[in-house]
């Protein structure tokens, strides 16, 4: 029972540590542009009021300090910024930005304590809140790991800028009495922290739920392959890419043999545990790779990155391992650019050739005739249609 429970406990951490599927991953791509703009205008306020009002605060020496600190947030988020607009965002990026952000929030905070303003450094209320849209900024990512790190970072420096505070001056003594932020309680930053907690959780929160509902949304609900929907939005994307760069991308269509047959005398249900298990056959391949539920018991793949010759063997590997169970399946593999300059002719290609391979007897593979092996059946014998296999 209570190793049940640790399993689960450690599948689920898992799945969260995991880096986000392609589809999170460009939306987070979109949300880095967003923190962006976004850090541009915070930096701008920044220069704007935070010199004028901390004029006096701040000191021939703070204001050099503050000055290359501001200097060096703004060529992090010119960086981030045009890196983000080329749309070469990594998953990396968001952690070193995001992490770079509250960072340099408690760099600030820093600043004011070597030039002997602690009182500043801990009991400003307007910088302590700049770490919580930052946590809050985190969700954008759409990576929840980013958000609990963030969080934590946050956490842990600033309790560690107030503990050394605190240790080093006597914040409440007459020296720092007259100003605005001059009164230190150390339940107030008790409180912070909480308060940063919380924000953590629910930017973590927001991320997760989000995770599961794009997930839902993108696969189909019997098989959990990608649907065919989000499939072609993202093998359009793929595409794009094989062109821009010149590279070459395989598809393999793949059609369950005599399904009807097999529906007919085992019942839709069986026929439906089966359409699950062969999905899960497929989703053996590359993580890259897009596996897809095309129609009722059609599946495509886009091999990504893949030259045909070594798709045929992938779609020759797939099929071996479904036939030993109770159906085999009938594979046309086409590619990009040798059959055509499109998505869609190429998939046109990989179902006529699918065709083919119904009509050569079925189980089997069919590409370009200039791929060797890949029509060429072991055997010349009719295949045993599904229900015969099964009795
Ligand atoms: P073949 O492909 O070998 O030519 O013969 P087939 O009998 O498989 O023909 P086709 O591909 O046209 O079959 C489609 C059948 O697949 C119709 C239906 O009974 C079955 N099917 C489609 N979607 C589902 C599904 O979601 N669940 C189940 N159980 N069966 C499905
Ligand atoms: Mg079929
Ligand atoms: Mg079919």
């Amino acid at each position: 029972m209570f190793h049940r429970s640790r399993r689960k406990l450690n599948k689920k951490w898992r799945e969260f540590w995991r880096a986000p599927d392609a589809l999170l991953a460009d939306q987070g791509g979109a949300g880095e542009l967003a923190v962006a703009r976004i850090r541009f205008l915070v930096i701008g306020t920044l220069f704007l009021f935070g010199f004028y009002e901390l004029g006096d605060k701040l000191g021939s020496s703070g204001r050099e300090m503050a000055l290359t600190a501001g200097v060096a947030a703004l060529i992090f988020a010119v960086t981030i910024y045009v890196v983000s607009r080329r749309g070469s965002y990594r998953s990396w990026l968001g952690f070193v930005s995001s992490i770079m952000d509250v960072t340099f929030v408690s760099i600030v905070l820093v600043v004011f304590l070597l030039i002997d303003q602690p009182h500043v450094a801990v009991n400003n209320r307007v910088m302590f809140a700049v770490y919580l849209v930052a946590i809050a900024a985190t969700s954008l990512r759409y990576d929840p790991r980013i958000c609990v790190l963030v969080g934590l970072v946050s956490i842990g420096q600033y309790a560690g800028i107030v503990a050394y505070a605190d240790t080093h001056w006597a914040l409440n003594s007459d020296q720092f009495a007259p100003f605005t932020d001059g009164t230190f309680a150390i339940s107030v930053h008790y409180e912070r922290l909480v308060l940063m907690g919380c924000a953590t959780a629910i930017s973590t929160m927001a991320v997760t739920r989000a995770q599961g509902l794009r997930w839902a949304s993108a696969r189909d609900p019997l098989t959990g392959l990608l649907s065919r929907g989000f499939f072609d939005e993202l093998a359009a994307a793929e595409v794009a890419r094989t062109k821009r760069y010149d590279r070459v991308l395989s598809v393999a269509m793949i059609d369950v043999d005599d399904f009807k047959g097999f529906n007919d005398q085992f019942g839709h249900a069986v026929g439906d545990e089966v359409l699950t298990l062969i999905a899960k056959m497929l989703q053996s391949t590359r993580k890259s790779d897009l596996v897809a539920r095309y129609g009722g018991e059609e599946f495509i793949i886009v091999f990504p990155e893949t030259p045909v010759e070594a798709a045929v063997h992938k779609a020759e590997q797939i099929r071996k391992v479904i036939e030993p169970s109770s159906v085999t399946v009938s594979i046309g593999v086409a590619a990009l650019p040798v059959d055509g300059s499109d998505l869609r002719t190429v998939i046109d290609r990989a179902d006529q050739r699918l065709y083919e391979a119904k009509r050569g007897g079925r189980n089997r593979v069919v590409g370009p005739p200039t791929v060797e092996g890949a029509a060429s059946p072991e055997s010349e014998e009719p295949s045993i249609s599904a229900s015969e296999r099964v009795s």
